[in-house]
């Protein structure tokens, strides 16, 4: 099954010059959605998680699929302001200007081995700032799995080497 069939290429989109890769159809197609989290439990079996951590937001949709297929528990990682209670935080540099990932202080006591889970890498800034906030909040990161990658802007440099990376679509 190839998976990047259901891919839709949108240029211009959010910004012109930007081409967005736009995993709907993909989503709308449960076949192919089914094969996207099998592929993911196989990733999964190897990096051996505790609990799945999902960024805001498609890779809530992605997380939660993956985490009750094989059964652990999610933790969401979201945009500031957004998450009740006591929160831990890290700030990350964009293009332009700087934007912050949240996480709730005690989701990741006990220090669980976590996987981040997002649908796209693209230059591996969200991911990165994800990392440090899952090792600043307490936990143990085990690696990274991702719908697809946009190999082209070396996301995967940015990220800890130590974890494995696996995304199912490489776009070189
Ligand atoms: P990065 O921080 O540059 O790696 O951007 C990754 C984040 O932006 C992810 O949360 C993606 O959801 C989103 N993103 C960037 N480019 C695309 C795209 O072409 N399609 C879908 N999401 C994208």
């Amino acid at each position: 099954m190839d998976l990047r069939q259901l891919v839709r290429d949108v240029p211009d989109f959010p910004k012109p010059g930007i081409l967005f890769r736009d995993l709907t159809p993909l989503m709308r197609d449960p076949r192919s959605w089914q094969e996207v989290i099998r592929q993911l439990e196989e990733v999964c079996e190897r990096l051996q998680p505790d609990l799945i951590v999902g960024i805001e937001s498609r890779g809530f949709i992605v997380g939660m699929a993956l985490a009750t297929q094989v059964a652990l528990g999610f933790v969401p990682v979201r945009k500031p302001g957004k998450l009740p209670g006591s929160v831990t935080g890290v700030d990350y540099a964009l293009e332009y200007g700087t934007d912050r990932l949240e996480i709730i202080s005690d989701a990741l006591e006990g220090g669980p081995r976590v996987m981040v889970v997002d649908d796209l890498l693209a230059t591996g800034g969200t991911a990165a700032a994800c990392a440090e906030l899952v090792e600043a909040a307490g936990g143990k990161l085990c690696g990274f799995g991702f719908v697809a990658e946009l190999a082209a802007l070396e996301g995967r440099r940015r990220l800890p080497e130590e974890h494995p990376v696996e995304s199912l679509i490489i776009y070189t």
